[in-house]
Protein backbone atom coordinates (compact mmCIF):
# COMPACT_ATOMS: atom_id res chain seq x y z
CA UNK A 1 0.00 0.00 0.00
CA UNK A 2 1.09 3.51 -0.71
CA UNK A 3 2.58 5.00 2.45
CA UNK A 4 1.01 8.38 2.07
CA UNK A 5 -2.49 7.01 1.74
CA UNK A 6 -2.16 4.17 4.20
CA UNK A 7 0.14 5.20 6.98
CA UNK A 8 1.78 8.62 7.07
CA UNK A 9 -1.43 10.55 7.28
CA UNK A 10 -0.28 13.26 9.62
CA UNK A 11 1.99 14.54 6.85
CA UNK A 12 -0.78 15.14 4.33
CA UNK A 13 -1.88 18.76 4.40
CA UNK A 14 -3.47 18.90 0.96
CA UNK A 15 -5.29 15.59 0.32
CA UNK A 16 -6.55 16.65 -3.12
CA UNK A 17 -3.06 17.07 -4.52
CA UNK A 18 -0.93 14.88 -2.23
CA UNK A 19 -2.92 12.02 -0.65
CA UNK A 20 -1.06 9.39 -2.71
CA UNK A 21 2.10 9.66 -4.74
CA UNK A 22 0.65 7.71 -7.67
CA UNK A 23 -2.80 7.84 -9.19
CA UNK A 24 -4.45 4.64 -10.41
CA UNK A 25 -6.24 5.59 -13.61
CA UNK A 26 -7.60 2.24 -14.80
CA UNK A 27 -10.64 0.72 -13.06
CA UNK A 28 -10.21 -0.85 -9.64
CA UNK A 29 -10.43 -4.65 -9.75
CA UNK A 30 -9.51 -7.94 -8.15
CA UNK A 31 -7.67 -9.77 -10.94
CA UNK A 32 -8.71 -13.34 -11.67
CA UNK A 33 -7.46 -16.64 -13.01
CA UNK A 34 -6.65 -16.75 -16.76
CA UNK A 35 -7.85 -19.98 -18.35
CA UNK A 36 -5.53 -22.13 -20.49
CA UNK A 37 -6.07 -21.40 -24.20
CA UNK A 38 -7.65 -24.82 -24.87
CA UNK A 39 -10.32 -24.21 -22.21
CA UNK A 40 -11.46 -20.81 -23.50
CA UNK A 41 -13.89 -21.86 -26.24
CA UNK A 42 -15.34 -24.88 -24.33
CA UNK A 43 -15.92 -22.61 -21.30
CA UNK A 44 -17.72 -20.08 -23.47
CA UNK A 45 -19.84 -22.86 -24.98
CA UNK A 46 -20.91 -24.16 -21.57
CA UNK A 47 -21.60 -20.74 -20.03
CA UNK A 48 -23.35 -19.21 -23.03
CA UNK A 49 -25.79 -22.12 -23.04
CA UNK A 50 -26.69 -21.45 -19.40
CA UNK A 51 -29.58 -18.97 -18.83
CA UNK A 52 -28.61 -15.68 -17.25
CA UNK A 53 -31.05 -14.08 -14.84
CA UNK A 54 -29.16 -10.84 -14.14
CA UNK A 55 -31.19 -7.70 -14.25
CA UNK A 56 -28.41 -5.63 -15.84
CA UNK A 57 -27.51 -6.97 -19.27
CA UNK A 58 -25.63 -5.43 -22.15
CA UNK A 59 -24.10 -6.11 -25.57
CA UNK A 60 -20.73 -4.70 -26.56
CA UNK A 61 -19.91 -4.48 -30.28
CA UNK A 62 -16.35 -3.59 -31.28
CA UNK A 63 -15.36 -1.90 -34.54
CA UNK A 64 -11.55 -2.02 -34.68
CA UNK A 65 -10.81 0.62 -37.33
CA UNK A 66 -9.76 4.28 -37.16
CA UNK A 67 -9.01 6.80 -39.87
CA UNK A 68 -5.94 8.09 -38.05
CA UNK A 69 -4.24 7.14 -34.78
CA UNK A 70 -4.47 9.63 -31.90
CA UNK A 71 -1.22 10.02 -29.98
CA UNK A 72 -2.60 9.27 -26.50
CA UNK A 73 -4.68 6.26 -27.54
CA UNK A 74 -4.28 2.83 -25.98
CA UNK A 75 -7.11 1.27 -28.01
CA UNK A 76 -6.01 1.84 -31.61
CA UNK A 77 -5.95 -1.41 -33.61
CA UNK A 78 -5.72 -0.65 -37.34
CA UNK A 79 -6.44 1.90 -40.05
CA UNK A 80 -9.56 1.44 -42.16
CA UNK A 81 -8.85 0.01 -45.63
CA UNK A 82 -11.02 0.12 -48.74
CA UNK A 83 -13.17 -2.99 -48.37
CA UNK A 84 -13.13 -3.18 -44.57
CA UNK A 85 -16.54 -1.62 -44.04
CA UNK A 86 -18.77 -4.08 -45.97
CA UNK A 87 -16.59 -7.09 -45.19
CA UNK A 88 -16.43 -6.43 -41.44
CA UNK A 89 -20.14 -5.59 -41.25
CA UNK A 90 -21.08 -8.84 -42.99
CA UNK A 91 -18.91 -10.94 -40.65
CA UNK A 92 -20.13 -9.15 -37.54
CA UNK A 93 -23.76 -9.80 -38.53
CA UNK A 94 -22.84 -13.45 -39.07
CA UNK A 95 -21.36 -13.59 -35.54
CA UNK A 96 -24.49 -11.93 -34.11
CA UNK A 97 -26.63 -14.50 -35.86
CA UNK A 98 -24.54 -17.33 -34.38
CA UNK A 99 -24.96 -16.15 -30.76
CA UNK A 100 -28.48 -14.80 -30.96
CA UNK A 101 -30.21 -18.06 -29.99
CA UNK A 102 -27.98 -18.93 -27.01
CA UNK A 103 -29.69 -19.35 -23.63
CA UNK A 104 -27.51 -16.72 -21.93
CA UNK A 105 -28.45 -14.22 -24.64
CA UNK A 106 -32.19 -14.80 -24.85
CA UNK A 107 -33.01 -15.48 -21.20
CA UNK A 108 -33.74 -11.83 -20.28
CA UNK A 109 -34.09 -8.46 -21.99
CA UNK A 110 -30.97 -6.47 -22.84
CA UNK A 111 -31.04 -2.87 -21.59
CA UNK A 112 -27.89 -1.40 -23.13
CA UNK A 113 -26.00 -1.85 -26.39
CA UNK A 114 -22.68 -0.12 -26.93
CA UNK A 115 -20.95 0.07 -30.29
CA UNK A 116 -17.39 1.20 -29.56
CA UNK A 117 -13.91 0.95 -30.95
CA UNK A 118 -11.81 2.02 -32.65
CA UNK A 119 -14.27 4.22 -34.45
CA UNK A 120 -17.64 2.70 -35.39
CA UNK A 121 -18.42 5.76 -37.50
CA UNK A 122 -15.43 4.93 -39.72
CA UNK A 123 -17.88 2.42 -41.30
CA UNK A 124 -20.06 3.50 -44.24
CA UNK A 125 -23.52 4.91 -43.48
CA UNK A 126 -25.30 1.93 -45.08
CA UNK A 127 -23.23 -0.55 -43.06
CA UNK A 128 -23.93 1.27 -39.80
CA UNK A 129 -27.64 1.04 -40.52
CA UNK A 130 -27.36 -2.65 -41.46
CA UNK A 131 -25.51 -3.46 -38.23
CA UNK A 132 -27.95 -1.65 -36.00
CA UNK A 133 -30.96 -3.20 -37.74
CA UNK A 134 -29.39 -6.63 -37.20
CA UNK A 135 -28.95 -5.89 -33.48
CA UNK A 136 -32.62 -4.99 -33.15
CA UNK A 137 -33.75 -7.97 -35.20
CA UNK A 138 -31.59 -10.60 -33.49
CA UNK A 139 -31.51 -9.68 -29.79
CA UNK A 140 -34.20 -9.33 -27.10
CA UNK A 141 -33.81 -5.59 -26.54
CA UNK A 142 -35.90 -3.91 -23.84
CA UNK A 143 -38.32 -1.27 -25.14
CA UNK A 144 -36.23 1.48 -23.58
CA UNK A 145 -32.86 -0.06 -24.48
CA UNK A 146 -30.03 2.49 -24.65
CA UNK A 147 -28.22 1.99 -27.99
CA UNK A 148 -24.98 3.97 -28.15
CA UNK A 149 -22.72 4.55 -31.15
CA UNK A 150 -19.27 5.96 -30.47
CA UNK A 151 -18.34 8.56 -33.07
CA UNK A 152 -15.30 10.52 -34.12
CA UNK A 153 -16.12 14.11 -35.01
CA UNK A 154 -14.18 13.98 -38.31
CA UNK A 155 -16.03 10.84 -39.50
CA UNK A 156 -19.49 11.89 -38.52
CA UNK A 157 -22.06 14.05 -40.24
CA UNK A 158 -25.74 14.21 -41.05
CA UNK A 159 -25.74 11.19 -43.37
CA UNK A 160 -24.19 8.75 -40.87
CA UNK A 161 -26.18 10.25 -38.02
CA UNK A 162 -29.44 9.69 -39.93
CA UNK A 163 -28.37 6.15 -40.87
CA UNK A 164 -27.68 5.31 -37.21
CA UNK A 165 -30.97 6.81 -36.03
CA UNK A 166 -32.83 4.90 -38.76
CA UNK A 167 -31.04 1.74 -37.55
CA UNK A 168 -32.24 2.36 -33.97
CA UNK A 169 -29.36 4.17 -32.22
CA UNK A 170 -30.53 6.63 -29.57
CA UNK A 171 -27.25 7.81 -28.02
CA UNK A 172 -24.05 9.13 -29.60
CA UNK A 173 -20.76 9.44 -27.75
CA UNK A 174 -18.42 11.76 -29.61
CA UNK A 175 -14.71 12.09 -28.90
CA UNK A 176 -13.92 15.82 -28.84
CA UNK A 177 -11.15 15.74 -26.16
CA UNK A 178 -10.44 19.50 -26.43
CA UNK A 179 -11.98 22.35 -28.40
CA UNK A 180 -8.61 24.08 -28.62
CA UNK A 181 -7.36 23.61 -32.19
CA UNK A 182 -3.65 23.42 -31.31
CA UNK A 183 -4.13 21.07 -28.35
CA UNK A 184 -6.43 18.69 -30.24
CA UNK A 185 -4.53 18.65 -33.57
CA UNK A 186 -1.24 18.11 -31.73
CA UNK A 187 -2.81 14.85 -30.43
CA UNK A 188 -3.75 13.67 -33.93
CA UNK A 189 -7.35 14.86 -33.90
CA UNK A 190 -8.31 16.09 -37.33
CA UNK A 191 -10.79 18.99 -37.10
CA UNK A 192 -10.35 22.54 -35.81
CA UNK A 193 -12.46 24.19 -33.12
CA UNK A 194 -14.86 25.89 -35.54
CA UNK A 195 -15.63 22.69 -37.45
CA UNK A 196 -16.13 20.62 -34.28
CA UNK A 197 -18.60 23.18 -32.94
CA UNK A 198 -20.38 23.34 -36.31
CA UNK A 199 -20.71 19.54 -36.35
CA UNK A 200 -22.10 19.45 -32.79
CA UNK A 201 -24.59 22.21 -33.62
CA UNK A 202 -25.76 20.29 -36.69
CA UNK A 203 -26.35 17.16 -34.57
CA UNK A 204 -27.98 18.81 -31.57
CA UNK A 205 -30.25 20.92 -33.83
CA UNK A 206 -31.26 17.82 -35.69
CA UNK A 207 -31.78 15.63 -32.66
CA UNK A 208 -35.15 14.28 -31.68
CA UNK A 209 -34.91 11.57 -29.01
CA UNK A 210 -31.21 10.84 -29.18
CA UNK A 211 -28.70 11.84 -26.52
CA UNK A 212 -25.51 13.51 -27.76
CA UNK A 213 -22.64 13.19 -25.30
CA UNK A 214 -19.01 14.14 -25.74
CA UNK A 215 -15.67 13.25 -24.15
CA UNK A 216 -13.22 15.87 -22.96
CA UNK A 217 -9.73 15.07 -21.62
CA UNK A 218 -7.79 17.13 -19.10
CA UNK A 219 -4.01 17.13 -18.68
CA UNK A 220 -3.03 17.07 -22.40
CA UNK A 221 0.31 18.65 -23.43
CA UNK A 222 0.01 22.44 -23.77
CA UNK A 223 -3.49 22.39 -22.25
CA UNK A 224 -3.10 25.00 -19.51
CA UNK A 225 -5.73 25.44 -16.80
CA UNK A 226 -7.14 28.43 -18.70
CA UNK A 227 -7.45 26.33 -21.90
CA UNK A 228 -9.21 23.63 -19.85
CA UNK A 229 -11.59 26.25 -18.43
CA UNK A 230 -12.24 27.44 -21.96
CA UNK A 231 -13.00 23.82 -23.01
CA UNK A 232 -15.53 23.56 -20.17
CA UNK A 233 -17.14 26.93 -20.89
CA UNK A 234 -17.33 26.13 -24.59
CA UNK A 235 -19.08 22.89 -23.67
CA UNK A 236 -21.59 24.49 -21.31
CA UNK A 237 -22.22 27.73 -23.21
CA UNK A 238 -21.70 26.96 -26.90
CA UNK A 239 -23.05 23.44 -27.33
CA UNK A 240 -26.40 21.84 -26.63
CA UNK A 241 -25.01 18.41 -25.78
CA UNK A 242 -26.88 16.16 -23.32
CA UNK A 243 -23.89 14.95 -21.35
CA UNK A 244 -20.12 14.86 -21.05
CA UNK A 245 -17.33 12.64 -19.75
CA UNK A 246 -14.41 14.54 -18.24
CA UNK A 247 -11.46 12.14 -18.40
CA UNK A 248 -8.07 12.53 -16.88
CA UNK A 249 -5.31 11.88 -19.44
CA UNK A 250 -3.83 8.41 -19.01
CA UNK A 251 -0.37 8.19 -20.61
CA UNK A 252 0.14 4.62 -21.79
CA UNK A 253 3.76 3.49 -21.74
CA UNK A 254 3.73 2.34 -25.38
CA UNK A 255 1.66 5.24 -26.72
CA UNK A 256 2.86 7.60 -29.45
CA UNK A 257 2.36 10.39 -26.92
CA UNK A 258 4.81 8.88 -24.43
CA UNK A 259 7.37 8.43 -27.19
CA UNK A 260 6.92 12.01 -28.45
CA UNK A 261 7.35 13.40 -24.92
CA UNK A 262 10.41 11.23 -24.26
CA UNK A 263 11.99 12.44 -27.50
CA UNK A 264 11.32 16.06 -26.57
CA UNK A 265 8.90 16.56 -29.47
CA UNK A 266 6.02 17.50 -27.14
CA UNK A 267 5.97 19.10 -23.71
CA UNK A 268 5.10 16.74 -20.84
CA UNK A 269 1.42 16.43 -19.92
CA UNK A 270 0.06 17.98 -16.70
CA UNK A 271 1.39 16.57 -13.43
CA UNK A 272 -0.90 15.19 -10.69
CA UNK A 273 -1.17 18.50 -8.89
CA UNK A 274 -2.29 20.29 -12.06
CA UNK A 275 -4.68 17.44 -12.93
CA UNK A 276 -6.19 17.73 -9.44
CA UNK A 277 -6.76 21.44 -10.06
CA UNK A 278 -8.36 20.63 -13.43
CA UNK A 279 -10.62 18.03 -11.80
CA UNK A 280 -11.72 20.66 -9.29
CA UNK A 281 -12.40 23.25 -12.01
CA UNK A 282 -14.40 20.66 -13.97
CA UNK A 283 -16.51 19.87 -10.92
CA UNK A 284 -17.15 23.55 -10.17
CA UNK A 285 -18.02 24.57 -13.73
CA UNK A 286 -20.30 21.56 -14.34
CA UNK A 287 -22.13 22.16 -11.05
CA UNK A 288 -22.53 25.88 -11.77
CA UNK A 289 -23.96 25.02 -15.21
CA UNK A 290 -26.54 22.69 -13.55
CA UNK A 291 -25.22 19.46 -15.02
CA UNK A 292 -26.09 16.50 -12.77
CA UNK A 293 -23.45 14.03 -11.80
CA UNK A 294 -23.91 10.45 -13.00
CA UNK A 295 -20.47 9.15 -11.96
CA UNK A 296 -17.13 10.63 -10.92
CA UNK A 297 -16.34 11.60 -14.51
CA UNK A 298 -19.75 11.70 -16.18
CA UNK A 299 -22.23 14.57 -16.19
CA UNK A 300 -25.69 14.79 -17.70
CA UNK A 301 -27.56 17.94 -18.69
CA UNK A 302 -30.88 16.60 -19.96
CA UNK A 303 -33.04 13.63 -18.98
CA UNK A 304 -32.16 12.03 -22.35
CA UNK A 305 -28.74 11.16 -20.96
CA UNK A 306 -28.84 8.00 -18.80
CA UNK A 307 -25.31 6.56 -19.21
CA UNK A 308 -26.69 3.05 -18.65
CA UNK A 309 -24.00 1.00 -20.36
CA UNK A 310 -21.09 2.48 -18.39
CA UNK A 311 -23.00 2.18 -15.12
CA UNK A 312 -23.88 -1.46 -15.83
CA UNK A 313 -20.26 -2.33 -16.62
CA UNK A 314 -18.99 -0.71 -13.44
CA UNK A 315 -21.43 -2.82 -11.43
CA UNK A 316 -20.25 -6.01 -13.19
CA UNK A 317 -23.22 -6.56 -15.51
CA UNK A 318 -23.45 -9.42 -17.96
CA UNK A 319 -22.08 -8.21 -21.28
CA UNK A 320 -22.04 -10.27 -24.48
CA UNK A 321 -18.93 -9.46 -26.58
CA UNK A 322 -19.24 -9.15 -30.35
CA UNK A 323 -16.63 -8.22 -32.93
CA UNK A 324 -12.86 -8.32 -33.36
CA UNK A 325 -11.15 -7.16 -30.13
CA UNK A 326 -14.38 -7.03 -28.06
CA UNK A 327 -14.46 -7.89 -24.36
CA UNK A 328 -17.41 -9.01 -22.21
CA UNK A 329 -18.47 -10.71 -19.02
CA UNK A 330 -20.64 -13.76 -18.44
CA UNK A 331 -21.31 -16.01 -15.42
CA UNK A 332 -18.24 -14.92 -13.42
CA UNK A 333 -15.80 -14.83 -16.36
CA UNK A 334 -14.32 -12.14 -18.57
CA UNK A 335 -14.03 -13.09 -22.25
CA UNK A 336 -11.79 -11.31 -24.76
CA UNK A 337 -12.24 -11.85 -28.47
CA UNK A 338 -9.61 -12.39 -31.17
CA UNK A 339 -7.74 -9.13 -31.95
CA UNK A 340 -6.28 -10.29 -35.24
CA UNK A 341 -8.74 -9.42 -38.01
CA UNK A 342 -7.87 -12.38 -40.29
CA UNK A 343 -8.24 -14.89 -37.43
CA UNK A 344 -11.49 -13.22 -36.43
CA UNK A 345 -12.90 -13.62 -39.97
CA UNK A 346 -11.63 -17.21 -40.17
CA UNK A 347 -13.24 -18.29 -36.91
CA UNK A 348 -16.59 -16.63 -37.50
CA UNK A 349 -16.72 -18.05 -41.03
CA UNK A 350 -16.02 -21.49 -39.56
CA UNK A 351 -18.99 -21.03 -37.19
CA UNK A 352 -16.84 -20.66 -34.04
CA UNK A 353 -17.24 -17.96 -31.37
CA UNK A 354 -13.94 -16.02 -31.76
CA UNK A 355 -13.04 -15.93 -28.05
CA UNK A 356 -9.26 -15.83 -27.54
CA UNK A 357 -8.84 -15.35 -23.79
CA UNK A 358 -10.90 -15.86 -20.64
CA UNK A 359 -10.40 -15.01 -16.99
CA UNK A 360 -12.28 -16.68 -14.14
CA UNK A 361 -13.19 -13.97 -11.62
CA UNK A 362 -12.78 -14.44 -7.86
CA UNK A 363 -15.85 -15.56 -5.92
CA UNK A 364 -16.11 -12.13 -4.25
CA UNK A 365 -16.16 -10.29 -7.57
CA UNK A 366 -19.88 -9.29 -7.27
CA UNK A 367 -19.15 -7.65 -3.90
CA UNK A 368 -16.16 -5.77 -5.40
CA UNK A 369 -18.15 -4.58 -8.43
CA UNK A 370 -20.90 -3.33 -6.13
CA UNK A 371 -18.32 -1.51 -4.01
CA UNK A 372 -16.68 0.06 -7.08
CA UNK A 373 -20.07 1.06 -8.49
CA UNK A 374 -21.08 2.80 -5.24
CA UNK A 375 -17.67 4.50 -4.92
CA UNK A 376 -18.22 5.98 -8.39
CA UNK A 377 -21.36 7.59 -7.02
CA UNK A 378 -19.37 9.08 -4.10
CA UNK A 379 -21.34 7.29 -1.35
CA UNK A 380 -21.13 3.72 -0.07
CA UNK A 381 -23.48 1.95 2.32
CA UNK A 382 -20.97 -0.48 3.82
CA UNK A 383 -23.44 -1.91 6.31
CA UNK A 384 -26.02 -2.86 3.70
CA UNK A 385 -23.34 -4.10 1.30
CA UNK A 386 -21.75 -6.23 4.03
CA UNK A 387 -25.12 -7.69 5.01
CA UNK A 388 -25.81 -8.56 1.39
CA UNK A 389 -22.63 -10.68 1.18
CA UNK A 390 -22.41 -11.72 4.86
CA UNK A 391 -19.28 -9.79 5.85
CA UNK A 392 -18.74 -7.07 8.44
CA UNK A 393 -17.19 -4.59 6.02
CA UNK A 394 -17.22 -1.74 8.53
CA UNK A 395 -14.93 -3.79 10.81
CA UNK A 396 -12.72 -5.13 7.99
CA UNK A 397 -12.13 -1.65 6.53
CA UNK A 398 -12.10 0.23 9.83
CA UNK A 399 -8.32 1.02 10.03
CA UNK A 400 -8.26 2.34 6.45
CA UNK A 401 -11.46 4.33 6.85
CA UNK A 402 -10.18 5.94 10.03
CA UNK A 403 -6.93 6.99 8.36
CA UNK A 404 -8.67 8.31 5.28
CA UNK A 405 -11.16 10.24 7.36
CA UNK A 406 -8.30 11.93 9.22
CA UNK A 407 -6.62 12.71 5.89
CA UNK A 408 -9.75 14.37 4.55
CA UNK A 409 -10.57 11.81 1.87
CA UNK A 410 -13.94 10.73 3.24
CA UNK A 411 -16.51 11.24 5.99
CA UNK A 412 -17.98 8.39 8.01
CA UNK A 413 -21.60 8.68 9.00
CA UNK A 414 -22.78 6.73 12.04
CA UNK A 415 -24.99 4.32 10.10
CA UNK A 416 -22.32 2.43 8.18
CA UNK A 417 -22.32 4.92 5.33
CA UNK A 418 -19.26 6.68 3.98
CA UNK A 419 -19.15 9.70 1.73
CA UNK A 420 -16.15 10.83 -0.31
CA UNK A 421 -14.90 14.40 0.02
CA UNK A 422 -13.83 16.26 -3.14
CA UNK A 423 -10.29 14.94 -2.58
CA UNK A 424 -11.71 11.43 -2.13
CA UNK A 425 -13.58 11.80 -5.42
CA UNK A 426 -10.33 12.62 -7.24
CA UNK A 427 -8.58 9.60 -5.68
CA UNK A 428 -11.61 7.29 -5.73
CA UNK A 429 -10.00 4.58 -7.87
CA UNK A 430 -7.05 4.39 -5.44
CA UNK A 431 -9.46 4.13 -2.51
CA UNK A 432 -11.57 1.43 -4.19
CA UNK A 433 -8.47 -0.57 -5.13
CA UNK A 434 -7.05 -0.39 -1.59
CA UNK A 435 -10.37 -1.53 -0.13
CA UNK A 436 -10.41 -4.50 -2.52
CA UNK A 437 -6.78 -5.33 -1.63
CA UNK A 438 -7.60 -5.03 2.07
CA UNK A 439 -10.60 -7.34 1.71
CA UNK A 440 -8.59 -9.93 -0.22
CA UNK A 441 -5.90 -9.87 2.46
CA UNK A 442 -8.53 -10.34 5.19
CA UNK A 443 -10.12 -13.13 3.21
CA UNK A 444 -6.80 -14.99 2.86
CA UNK A 445 -5.84 -14.50 6.49
CA UNK A 446 -9.26 -15.71 7.51
CA UNK A 447 -8.64 -18.87 5.45
CA UNK A 448 -11.71 -18.26 3.31
CA UNK A 449 -10.15 -18.11 -0.13
S1 LIG B 1 -10.27 7.58 -32.80
FE1 LIG B 1 -10.46 6.75 -30.72
S2 LIG B 1 -9.81 4.57 -30.89
FE2 LIG B 1 -9.12 5.65 -32.76
S3 LIG B 1 -7.01 6.24 -32.33
FE3 LIG B 1 -8.31 8.01 -31.79
S4 LIG B 1 -8.80 7.75 -29.60
FE4 LIG B 1 -8.00 5.78 -30.37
Amino acid sequence: MDKRGGECLGEVVDPLRCAFDRKITVHAGAGGQPLPREEVLPTWEVLSNRPDASSRRALYIHVPFCRKQCLYCGFFMRNLHRDDSPCYTGTLIKEMDQVSGLSAVISHPIHAVYMGGGTPTALDAGDLKRLLEAVRRLFPLADDCEITVEARAADFGKEKFQACVAGGANRFSIGVQSFNTRVRQQMGRIMNRTDVLKMLTTLTDFVDNSAIVIDLIYGLPDQSISIWEDDLRTLTEETGVDGVDLYQLNVFKDSLLNRAVNRGKLPPPADISCQAEMFLRGREIMTAAHFRRLSMSHWGRTSRERNLYNTFIRYGATCIPLGCGAGGRLHGHYFFQERDLKSYYKQVNAGKKPVAMAVRLPACSPLFRNLVGQMEGGKVNLRALGQQYDFDLEAIFSPLLEQWEQTGLLKRHGNGRIELTVAGEFWNVNLAQYLIDCFQQYHQEDGQS
